[in-house]
């Protein structure tokens, strides 16, 4: 199948983008890096009249550590962000978890501003952005809009930004030295969309976390911040402990049907892709002290998760 005919404009700069997409309303929509919206297309999911190509636009471009601030631009490629000195340094959990976006091909022209607009829940960025406390920068003809990632994604396919804004910019902080990261995801094989995945950056002081934040994809209409987390902040996690946050986390996650592959029985839970007790899977040493172990425990925690998913189904 093919796109439907429409029309085609080349944005010099953010300004003339936003006139184009204020001038065309609802029935233009942005190109960055194709790599989703193509393929919709040509689905005819979705036909519009007018493509704005913003993927000359300079300004987009561009990975840079202001104070103890991260800024990335829009238009950074996936394998822009795969190569980053700043991200390899700055946001480990970035570049692990860009490893397993889809493939060589599609991570050459898909961007980070495209991921985070496109909001499939399955998608590795949008939970990291949640994960990492990222503010998303958007512009329209008003000015710029600072938006907290949490408060970003609002459902399947759906964002904070209107269809008269451009995501221009994402920002993160720069995280504390004693800082640690997880990521894990459960797929088909590596780079399909994640069956459920778990993107977690945390600050360890001895052998506690200090703070928590784990967020969940693939398992709702939005990346989820577990709320569970809390409860193995500033504790000893014990065998108790981190049964309590499991339980918890069991009534918070509610993964629906994997809407990238209904048909496939296995696949419509991500408590079928795993045996029960997966942990072992995750980690070897669950309980060995500092960075390495407060990493490991997130993932002890979603091994369990979809180890007592997969009894409750
Ligand atoms: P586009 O396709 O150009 O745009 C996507 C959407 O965002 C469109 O609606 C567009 O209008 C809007 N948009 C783009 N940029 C902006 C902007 N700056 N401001 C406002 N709106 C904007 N992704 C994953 O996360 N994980 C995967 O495992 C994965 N596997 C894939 C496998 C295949 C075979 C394919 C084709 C894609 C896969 N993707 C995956 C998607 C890929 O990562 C895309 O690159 C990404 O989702 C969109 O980025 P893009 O730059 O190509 O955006």
């Amino acid at each position: 199948m093919k796109a439907s005919a429409f029309s085609y404009a080349r944005a010099t700069s953010v300004v003339n983008a936003l006139e184009l997409l204020v001038a065309h309303g609802d029935k233009a929509k942005v190109l960055s890096g194709g790599q989703s919206l193509m393929p919709a297309m040509n689905l005819r999911l979705i036909s519009p009249e007018l493509i704005v190509d913003i993927g000359e636009i300079a300004e987009l471009r561009g990975i840079g550590v202001r104070g103890d601030v991260l800024s990335i631009g829009a238009l950074t490629r996936h394998v822009d962000l795969l190569g980053s000195p700043e991200i390899a340094a700055h946001a480990p959990l970035l570049k692990e978890a860009v490893a397993h976006v889809a493939h060589p091909a599609i991570r050459n022209r898909g961007t980070l501003g495209g991921s985070l607009a496109h909001a499939d829940p399955a998608s590795e960025l949008p939970a990291c952005m949640v994960a990492l406390d990222a503010t998303i920068i958007v512009s329209g003809q008003a000015g710029e809009r600072r938006i907290a990632a949490k408060d970003f994604f609002t459902g399947i396919y759906e964002t904070a930004l209107s269809a008269q804004e451009l995501l221009i910019s994402v920002e993160l902080p720069v995280p504390q030295k004693n800082s640690t990261h997880f990521f894990h995801e459960f797929a088909r094989r590596h780079g399909d969309y994640a069956i459920a995945g778990l993107a977690a950056q945390a600050i360890v002081e001895g052998d506690v976390f200090a703070d928590l934040r784990m967020a969940f994809f693939a398992v709702g209409d939005r990346p989820v911040l577990a709320k569970a987390a809390k409860k193995l902040v500033n504790v000893a996690l014990t065998p108790a402990v981190l049964s309590d946050a499991s339980t918890a986390l069991g009534e918070e996650l509610d993964p629906h049907e994997d809407h990238q592959h209904p048909q496939q029985d296995c696949a419509r839970s991500p408590t079928r892709a795993v045996p029960v007790g997966s942990p072992s899977i995750v980690v070897s040493d669950p309980v060995q002290a500092g960075p390495l172990s407060g990493a490991s425990r997130s993932g002890i925690l979603l091994g369990d998760w979809c180890g007592r998913g997969g009894q409750r189904r």
